[in-house]
């Protein structure tokens, strides 16, 4: 059994600098946390993130175009998402999907204003997906409605009839039902080869 001078619970920023300091005086300590990344309400969910916010929203509000207090901040938005996924490849670092600007699926829908993401998207996105440079993409499953199918076979190069679409959008429901999950876009070709 491991044995330890001090075992730290929470990995905020007390638990940590408790612990290194412990370490630091030739202690052996277990820091303990149970959410997936340390730092706590410092990094995770409060100093950090709220001073983000707001320093963003600055900018945003059109400060961009005068700098930050007076100081050019230069941000280049269409290179922050290359850039937090090369971070992510370096330190091992999972991002949840839906992080804003950062998320692998902030503008990826299965459902709900499918067609006006593509037509009409300042409809409905808060802000531009061109600004942080992310695809506009759709994924298929039992939520889908016939807009996705129309737009999916466009993208995969299908001629499809109305006909066509109703039977294959009753299939990819089945599909996503049965599995649980998306149906991916070999199960789509498949699908529609009947
Ligand atoms: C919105 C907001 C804005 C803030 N802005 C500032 C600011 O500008 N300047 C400033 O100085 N401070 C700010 N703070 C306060 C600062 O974030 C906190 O004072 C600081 O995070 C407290 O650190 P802590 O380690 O005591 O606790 P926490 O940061 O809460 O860390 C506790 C850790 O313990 C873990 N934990 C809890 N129970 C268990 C368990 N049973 N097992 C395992 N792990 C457990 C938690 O998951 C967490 O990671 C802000 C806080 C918020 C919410």
């Amino acid at each position: 059994m491991d044995r330890y001078d001090l075992i730290v619970i929470g990995a905020g920023p007390a638990g940590e600098k408790g612990a290194a300091q412990a370490a630091y005086f030739g202690k052996r300590v277990a820091l303990v946390e149970r959410e997936p990344h340390p730092g706590g309400a410092g990094i995770n969910t409060g100093t950090v993130p709220s001073k983000t916010l707001r320093e963003t929203a600055l900018y945003f509000s059109g400060l961009g175009q005068r700098g930050l207090y007076g100081v050019e901040t230069k941000l280049r938005l269409e290179r922050v998402r290359a850039f937090a996924h090369r971070l992510r490849e370096l330190s091992g670092y999972d991002l949840e999907p839906f992080k804003p600007l950062f998320g692998e699926n902030l503008f990826t829908r299965e459902s709900g204003a499918v067609a006006a993401q593509f037509h009409d998207p300042q409809a409905i996105e808060p802000y531009s997906s061109d600004l942080v440079a992310a695809p506009r993409r759709i994924v298929l499953g039992k939520k889908s409605g016939v807009d996705s199918i129309r737009i999916k076979a466009q993208e995969l190069g299908l001629d499809l009839s109305e006909d066509d679409e109703r039977r294959l959008l009753a299939a990819v429901k089945e599909r996503g039902a049965e599995k649980r999950g998306l149906v991916t876009d070999e199960e789509f070709l498949e699908l529609a080869r009947g």
